[in-house]
């Protein structure tokens, strides 16, 4: 089969041909028919995520058909259109046996820690399948994994956000775009938060209230401007840069969850005060659980959160695809349609 290869960091990635992938027990095939690539691939590809080792097939977003099924594997048949939940759990550490999957202490992820999407077949366990509805596409369903699911842990679950909130979210990429919508359909309203005008632009195009460009000022004081002074139940932090973080403390009202999905530059300077006195919370938002991915693809099926897909290329062309994420030239998802 053709597969995008990392075999040395910081280098493109290789399509070249890789072996066929064999279920294991309780595995299934799944015939690629699209798959997300994301700004963590530049991460994987610089070097910067120490678990992964090459060569490494990437791609941890995933959509297509289930080919072949290994011993023991249940829940969907040949043909079956699914999508993918990432996290490949143990089963048997003290997470798992506690029902806290995504806190599994022997984490595999597809596309990190194994082999993953961008290739025509992929081995993953049946547990990990997630149905796509007639009335999704594989490519959108392919952005259900991370770009959605993700920013669906931390609007719904990490800052758990109740309708008549106020929430901000830090970044308009492919997450921030469906964190927008999620906090929408919470019945929040969003103030969005990004130095592009057309991120801003299509932020308000899916239901945001408010934009703001951080040029125009301190973030923290736009936001009280608009808040009569009082701040955001919730920030979600998309972006993960030198003093994010620390802006959504300072833009908190009291009680306020700054919710930390992206980390760019690991490192946070917010005064303890404010912790204490306001109660705000700094809390970090890591994937989703294989329940969270069943509820955003409902939502996607439904058509209250739309997939914003903003380049779609061949496996020929990974690098390139790669390369326009670097520039930040994509608004939205960049997937890589299989034939
Ligand atoms: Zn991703
Ligand atoms: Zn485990």
């Amino acid at each position: 089969m053709k597969a995008a290869v990392l075999d040395q960091f910081n280098h493109p990635l290789n399509v070249r041909e890789m072996a066929d992938p064999e279920p294991g027990l309780g595995e299934v095939i799944v015939r690629t028919r699209a798959a997300g690539i994301c700004r963590t691939d530049l991460k994987i590809i610089e070097g910067a995520i120490r678990t992964v080792e090459t060569p490494r097939i990437l791609g941890h977003e995933l959509a297509g058909e289930v080919v072949a099924l290994g011993p023991g594997a249940r829940g969907f048949k040949e043909g079956a259109r699914v999508s993918v939940g990432l996290d490949i759990t143990c089963g048997t550490c003290d997470y798992c046996r506690r029902g806290e999957l995504d806190h599994c202490a022997n984490l595999l992820r597809l596309g990190l820690e194994r082999d993953g999407s961008l290739a025509d077949y992929v081995r993953v366990p049946a547990a990990n399948l997630i149905g796509i509805p007639p009335a999704v596409t594989f490519a959108q369903a392919a952005t259900v994994p991370d770009a959605i699911g993700s920013p669906y842990h931390a609007v719904l679950n990490r800052a758990g956000v109740r309708a008549g909130q106020i929430v901000a979210v830090y970044g308009l990429g492919g997450l921030g775009l469906s964190a927008v919508q999620l906090a929408v359909v919470a019945g929040a309203r969003v103030i969005a938060i990004a130095r592009t005008k057309e991120r801003r632009a299509l932020a308000i195009e899916l239901g945001a209230t408010w934009s703001i460009d951080p040029n125009d000022g301190e973030v923290s004081e736009q936001i009280r401007d608009l808040t009569d002074g009082l701040g955001v139940h919730a920030f979600i932090d998309l972006v993960g840069i030198d003093g994010s973080a620390d802006q959504g403390v300072l833009s908190s009202r009291k009680g306020g969850k700054v919710v930390v999905v992206g980390y760019l530059v690991p490192r946070l300077t917010a005064g303890m005060m404010r912790l204490v006195y306001d109660e705000v919370a700094i809390i970090g938002s890591r994937s989703s659980t294989r329940g969270e991915l069943l509820e955003a693809m409902a939502l996607v099926a439904q058509g209250r959160v739309q997939p914003v897909i903003g380049a779609e290329l061949e496996l020929d062309d990974v690098n390139e695809g790669l390369d326009r994420l670097r520039t930040g030239t994509v608004i939205g998802r960049a997937v890589v349609n299989f034939a």
